[in-house]
């Protein structure tokens, strides 16, 4: 017996199934846009198809439902590629290999791709029932979400008309999405004066912070390892000529950075007095800290050196300009309460004897603020003699004061669970946002069935769960109207 067949939702896992047995990671959803495709031309769709990967497919009114208005379910065809360690798995050619644990579909050793392709099966299922009452449908299909929402950002959404719209690429049932932040990276660059040197250099060490995602965990009192260590070098070169060798910290600009290493070059003659007056300013730093950093330490060692080097007033001046670039949380939500309006974060930090390279992610839901920190930051390159370039521009989804889709999505969930469903905003990026802003006027809410560890190859789904969101998606579209 097919797996999809001892679920209570064969019409739903059935096209997980095919979807699963059709390898989709980001960059290669050309095959599972095939199948799409020949989806929409077995049941006469008109459907469209475009260069980024994107799918589109329409399908009309169920009968007396045509003066309602049009509804767009969206989903994301990409999956995230994660596999357990040492496991010979192809993402590009292998099917996943699907179990069912009691409520759990998992992959073996893989993702699951439930994110996001749970939302493909439902939208499939909808659009092959005939049986079931619905406004006009638009099926949106993006590409390549997971690695900077290039499909949904690529996407002509000149015919593709509709007052509401319902995102599928939510990890938790009884929760419902009504807005998220929208982002830029900035990347700093800073020529630096430098000059071939030799002597006692020290190689320093931040390290066992928490780090985390400078989204989700920006305003939870994380140390940026970064710019901790340049505080501390900045308050040593107040009182000695040190000279930076290198500084480097941080992978990634989305990412609060748990590390960084430095080496200085130190004033010849007074190497015990910066090794005392570094270990008095660290150890003060630590105390600071501890209480919700206890894993902070700073170590050192002694090493010789011989090559290029920023001179000490440079190495001071930019360490603070380093130190007088905003970071973290900026502004809060008045709206919704626990919620950061606009933060930065300082990800990626690299200094060499002739350049320094700071990449920082800039979020917010408003998107005047988010250009305010462009601006604050701008001005501060400049002013330090740097030039900055800014990527990656996607646009917020701001909260609605009146949505009828919330609200009948909070009733229906309630007559259907018994429970209210929790409403959220996040300080991430959701593909909602890239439609918002092409469509400001359109009513949208994000919801989707339970699953978790999504993006490593323990991600599982909830099959309950999934019938309860299915069923939940059902009524929706059975009570939808202008
Ligand atoms: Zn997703």
């Amino acid at each position: 017996m097919a797996l999809w067949e001892q679920t209570p939702v064969p019409e739903v896992f059935r096209y997980f199934e095919e979807l699963a047995a059709i390898p989709h990671p980001s960059r290669h959803v050309e095959k599972v846009g095939d199948y799409c495709e020949a989806f929409a031309r077995e049941h006469n769709l008109t459907y469209r198809r475009d260069e980024a990967g994107n799918i589109v497919i329409w399908k009309a009114a169920s009968s007396g439902r045509e003066k309602d208005p049009a509804v767009i379910l969206q989903g994301h065809l990409d999956m995230v590629p994660a596999t357990e360690e040492g496991l010979d798995f192809d993402f590009t050619r292998d099917s996943l290999r699907l179990v069912i644990e009691g409520d759990h579909l998992t992959a073996e050793g893989t993702t699951l791709g439930a994110d996001d392709g749970i939302a493909i099966a439902m939208c499939l299922a909808v659009l092959a029932d005939d049986q079931l009452s619905h406004p006009a449908l638009i099926c949106v299909f993006t590409a390549d979400e997971e690695i900077g929402m290039l499909g949904a950002s690529a996407l002509d959404m000149s015919d593709i008309k509709a007052d509401y719209m319902i995102n599928l690429d939510q990890e938790e049932e009884g929760v419902i999405t009504i807005s998220c932040a929208g982002g830029v990276t900035c990347r700093s660059v800073f020529p630096v004066k430098s000059r071939e040197e030799s002597g006692k250099a020290l190689r320093i060490r931040a390290a066992g912070l928490k780090g985390g995602h400078s989204g989700a965990e920006i305003h939870l009192h994380r140390t940026n390892a970064c710019r901790f260590l340049a505080g501390i070098l900045k308050e040593v070169s107040d009182s000695m000529d040190i000279s930076m060798i290198s500084m480097t910290g941080g992978e990634a600009d989305n990412a609060i950075p748990p590390m960084a290493k430095a080496e200085i070059l130190l004033p010849a003659g007074k190497e015990t007095a910066v090794m005392d007056l570094l270990k008095e300013v660290s150890d003060k730093a630590v105390k600071e800290i501890q209480n919700y950093e206890p894993e902070v330490q700073i170590g050192w060692e002694l090493m010789d050196y011989s090559g290029p080097v920023s001179e000490p007033a440079e190495t001071a001046r930019l360490l603070s300009v380093i130190g007088s670039m905003p970071d973290g949380v900026q502004a809060m939500s008045q709206e919704i309460e626990g919620l950061v309006e606009t933060s930065l974060n300082l990800g990626i930090l690299r200094w060499t004897g002739g350049e320094l390279t700071v990449t920082h992610s800039i979020r917010s839901s408003v998107d005047l603020s988010k250009r305010d920190i462009m601006k604050q930051i701008s001005d501060i390159v400049t002013e330090a003699g740097g030039t900055n370039t800014f990527s990656g521009d996607y646009p917020g989804w701001p909260v609605r004061s009146e949505s009828q889709l919330q609200n009948l999505a909070r009733s229906v969930w309630k007559a259907q669970n018994g429970e209210k469903m929790r409403v959220e905003a996040i300080h991430a990026g959701l593909e909602c946002g890239l439609f918002s802003h092409q469509m400001p006027e359109m009513d949208i809410i994000s919801i989707g069935p339970t699953m978790v560890g999504i993006h490593t190859p323990k991600e599982y789904l909830s099959i309950s769960s999934t019938e309860r969101v299915w069923y939940f998606l059902l009524e929706l579209l059975r009570r939808i109207s202008g």
